[in-house]
């Protein structure tokens, strides 16, 4: 376990951030610039699990499609294509830092069998014990919620609370939580009370949009971890989130964490 000073943090990318501006393959320029963000974490002596989207966006690529099918099949496969690509992407920026990665395909059905739960915890922990980076995305061929509804938003709260972790940060197209006027709100301690901000419409290429966010984010504060929602597009932003500096959105646990 990590100590209040090397803190637990998970990591959470959406499509909006990781795929190109057509949303049809992956943007290299933005893999090299987060894994070496969390690069930079991990030799400080955090240890980082990544909660990533992005399969359907490099399958779209692979299969030669210009957008986002409609039907739910053609995504999974899009997934079931892009998933492969997407490892390697981050196993090639990674391996750049010395870093090795795990790929950790989950369902929201995992954390409700006991048995799933343990084994998912203790292999969490013996990867990070190993100084890897554990890569986790919706299986998408067995489950459909976050190919529907959240991108992922959801099962980084629930990895996050898995594993026990210090802090969850929801990276996204978007600075953090926006205020009536567009403007970034720094810190949140009553989710439900700023729900009515939130818009309705959201990134083209992004699937969860601030609803899904704001549910992931209420997980998780509920449960003692502190959540910043970020811009994934900014630089330097993963480091100053996980050094408890200004970044984004803010939104303080509501069980205060026991010091590890
Ligand atoms: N698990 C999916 C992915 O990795 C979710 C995002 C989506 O629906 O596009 O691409």
């Amino acid at each position: 376990m990590a100590t209040a000073a090397h803190k637990r943090i998970v990591l959470k990318f959406g499509s909006g951030i990781l795929a190109t501006p057509k949303g049809t393959n992956l943007d290299q320029r933005q893999f090299a610039r987060l894994t070496k963000e969390i690069a930079v974490l991990v030799s400080c002596g955090h240890e980082v699990i990544v909660v990533s989207s992005g399969a359907v966006a490099a399958g779209l690529g692979a299969l030669g499609l210009a957008e986002r099918p409609e039907d739910l099949a053609s995504r999974q496969a899009c997934a079931a294509v892009g998933q492969g690509r997407l490892m390697s992407t981050y196993t090639e920026h990674f391996a750049k830092h010395d870093l090795t990665v795990a790929q950790l395909l989950l369902t929201h059905r995992d954390m409700d069998s006991r048995i799933s739960y343990a084994n998912i915890r203790n292999t969490v922990a013996r990867l990070l014990a190993n100084r890897v980076v554990p890569i986790v995305n919706e299986n998408d061929t067995v489950a459909v919620e976050e190919l529907k509804f959240g991108d992922n938003d959801a099962l980084s709260a629930e990895v996050a609370i898995l594993a026990e972790a210090n802090l969850l940060v929801l990276l996204t197209s978007v600075d953090g939580l926006l205020d009536a006027k567009g403007r970034t709100i720094p810190r949140v301690d009553d989710v439900d009370a700023v729900e009515k901000f939130v818009r309705a419409e959201k990134g083209r290429l992004s699937v969860g949009g601030m609803s899904t966010k704001l549910q992931a984010v209420r997980a998780a504060v509920r449960s003692g971890i502190p959540t910043v929602v970020a811009s994934g597009r900014k630089a330097g932003e993963i480091v100053r989130a996980a050094s408890g500096k200004p970044a984004g959105t803010y939104f303080p646990p509501l069980i205060p964490l026991q010091a590890q």
